[in-house]
């Protein structure tokens, strides 16, 4: 039975994966008093529990390598950490470049990941086709790939986040919506929900798509909308090699990744329009699965065993609004990762913890990720979007 609290030291909005790694962070770093909100009837069944469940070290600013490199080896301790496998799989992430612009922009990128020590190589076409010879490789020129990037399991990651926070006394509850928050002179003061009023200096945005709805509720602009991307996945491929690793072709943002004993495939749509709508865009899945057999052949014998849209929350510069909200005292806020969000859950959550508990993130500089950067025209750009 859901029996809200009359007050909380913390109230973190939103149950996805950047709610309940905050959630665990605050309680491990001794916040007994957190109080997480969930509407829906279960935790993480939106953008997290619809996602691709791709991890990667492959991306084009330092600083997401750097959240990368914090955040992946949190993953690959987890289940000692959490008492919950998460299902790590280092199947590699396969860059397939189709021009000779992306090709000149990853080579920049891929010496920045170096520097950082992080060991992509670069792939020629034959070398690509040795490695996973069922791809039809007409028109690419080069790849890169990473051995550590590969696979883990929303779902049970938010669960294992879920179970340690509880088990450290804070309280998680679903069905219960947030519908506004207090702010008196300029501070936190509560939360409003459709069960009734929480009094709490201190509210976590972790809304996901919803982040601007709820960051509006305290007065501010949040620049994250959502936008619709959509998954489709196969039935048994027993044909597909078992070293089949994570593929994306870099132009058309077209990829697939092994899926219980089929395979999964997205491709985001560049015309979708900003919206809630998470119903399934058949049009659009038509023009993807076309591309999708035309890269990988053996996907015309293939059934469909499952179909889902999911929300991306997209920020101005594909960066996350990460830390406090300097218009209101007591307001945070984690999110708009544009689509790269799972993988640096965990590592958001407990910068996130510092920051609250501590005054200011210690694990990793996280100023350039500010809200204000907007405004100070100081934006980044991540060019690995997909
Ligand atoms: C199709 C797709 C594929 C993706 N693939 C990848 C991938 O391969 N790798 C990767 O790293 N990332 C991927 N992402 C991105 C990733 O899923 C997100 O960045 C991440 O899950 C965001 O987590 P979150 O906790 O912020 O949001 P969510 O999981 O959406 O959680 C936010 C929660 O807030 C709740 N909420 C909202 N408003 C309220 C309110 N008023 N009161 C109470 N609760 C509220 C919602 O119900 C929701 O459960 C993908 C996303 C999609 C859609």
């Amino acid at each position: 039975m859901n029996t809200l609290p009359a007050t909380a030291d913390v109230v973190i909005i939103g149950g996805g994966v950047m709610g309940t790694s905050t959630a665990y962070h605050l309680a491990l770093k001794g916040c007994k008093d957190v109080l997480l909100l969930e509407r829906e009837p279960f935790l993480g069944t939106q953008a997290t529990g619809r996602c691709a469940g791709g991890i990667r070290y492959q991306f084009s600013t330092e600083i997401n390598v750097r959240l990368s490199q914090l955040s992946l080896p949190m993953l690959d301790r987890f289940e000692e950490e959490l008492e919950q496998p998460i299902d790590r799989r280092r199947l590699g992430y396969l860059f397939l470049l189709t021009t000779q612009e992306s090709i000149a922009n990853f080579r920049k990128i891929v010496d920045m990941q170096h520097r950082l020590g992080v060991a992509t190589e670069w792939l020629t076409p034959e070398e690509i086709a040795r490695r996973v010879p069922v791809l039809n490789l007409e028109g690419v020129l080069a790849g890169t790939n990473n051995a550590d990037d590969g696979l883990a399991d929303p779902n049970s990651v938010v669960q294992g986040y879920a179970s340690g926070a509880r088990r450290l006394g804070a309280k998680l509850m679903t069905e219960v919506s947030v519908t506004d928050i207090q702010v008196t002179g300029g501070q936190i003061t509560g939360v409003v929900t459709d069960q009734g009023a929480i009094a709490t200096p201190v509210v976590v945005n972790a809304a996901g798509p919803w982040l601007g709805q709820v960051g509006e509720m305290a007065g501010v602009d949040i620049p994250v909308v959502p936008l619709r991307r959509q998954i489709v996945v196969t039935g048994p491929m027993p044909d597909l090699p078992p070293d089949f690793p994570f593929v994306i072709e870099f132009e058309r943002s077209l990829y697939f990744h092994p899926e219980g004993e089929g395979l999964l495939t997205g491709m985001s749509n560049p015309n979708e329009e900003i919206g809630f709508d998470q119903s399934v865009d058949r049009d659009w899945e038509w023009v993807h699965l076309e591309a999708a057999v035309e890269r990988l052949p053996m996907l015309e014998d293939a059934g469909l065993a499952n179909r889902w849209a999911g929300l991306y929350e997209v920020s101005p510069d594909a960066h996350p609004i990460l830390g406090r909200i300097p218009q209101v005292k007591g307001l945070y806020c984690v999110g708009g990762f544009s689509g790269h969000g799972f993988m640096h859950g965990p590592i958001c959550g407990l910068l996130l913890a510092e920051e609250i508990l501590d005054g200011r993130a210690q694990a990793l500089d996280i100023s350039s990720l500010y809200i204000d950067r907007f405004e100070q025209g100081q934006t980044l750009t991540e060019y690995n979007v997909v």
